[in-house]
């Protein structure tokens, strides 16, 4: 992936990589955009906001060398209490972290300047998430942060999928069932969250409870014994359509 629409952001994500921090100087820095990573097949897609400079800019896999007590682990831990992650720390991309029915994108995939992407630069990268959508057919999409979950509704809209009116306001805990899929939101787990108390490991755990729960099959659909199929968005592994294109799951880049 190779993409250079983002002037400010192909700017810094290059510089970051060049200058790299003192405890990483002898790594070589990913330095472009950063792929989604998880289960190609998975029920559960979590939409996070950019890599961190040092973080995913660095190792070229999301959620990934954020350091101890880092976004990475504070996620993988919860994902790996709920049976969804083999190990509970993500910190590097050939550390051997496997997801099951968990994929990882975001609405930025370049590192940008204080963690903060432009509206425009969200614009320029928005089809990439709407592909990733497309292709993955989640049944559940967990939003990580206002930002997130403001520019996935955008996303989810271009897939043509009906929204409320007027637009809900993100809050922690937010569950939207809509037709093809179940909205979930969440603060983000950054440090300046995980750290304060805001989002505490009881508050994501209780997150991914509602996930796995809005995963399950409907009442109607278990007493048939099928699963429906929808536009996009499946209320059921077994109905996802088989073939086409695959997002680039699990393909980081080469070990740092
Ligand atoms: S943020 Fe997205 S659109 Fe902008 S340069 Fe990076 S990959 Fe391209």
């Amino acid at each position: 992936m190779a993409c250079r629409a983002c002037p400010r952001l192909v700017r810094h994500r290059e510089e970051v990589a060049r200058r790299k921090a003192r405890a990483f100087r002898n790594e070589t820095y990913w330095g472009k955009p950063v792929p989604g990573f998880g289960d190609p097949e998975a029920w559960l897609f979590l939409v996070g906001l950019a890599p961190a400079a040092h973080g995913a800019n660095r190792t070229g896999r999301p959620f990934t060398g954020d350091g101890p007590r880092g976004a990475g682990d504070f996620l993988m831990a919860a994902l790996h209490r709920a049976g969804l992650a083999n190990r509970p720390f993500s910190r590097l991309a050939d550390d051997g972290l496997a997801l099951s029915g968990v994929y990882l994108s975001a609405i930025c995939r370049c590192a940008p300047p204080k963690n903060r992407p432009t509206p425009a630069e969200v614009r320029n990268c928005l089809p990439f998430l709407v592909e990733e959508l497309r292709i993955v057919r989640p049944r559940v999409v967990l939003c990580l942060g206002g930002l997130a979950f403001s520019w996935t509704l955008r996303a989810l809209e271009a897939l043509g999928e009906a929204l409320p009116r007027p637009r809900p306001k993100f809050r922690h805990g937010l569950r939207l069932d809509l037709p093809a899929a179940t909205l979930l939101a969440s603060y983000h787990p950054s440090r300046q969250n995980t750290q304060t108390g805001r989002l505490t490991p009881a508050m994501l755990d209780a997150v991914l409870a509602e996930a796995l729960q809005a995963q399950a099959p409907l009442p109607a659909q278990r007493a048939e014994g099928g699963t429906p199929t929808g536009r996009r968005g499946t209320r059921g592994r077994s109905s996802r359509p088989r073939g086409g294109p695959r997002p680039e799951a699990g393909s980081g880049p080469p070990p740092s």
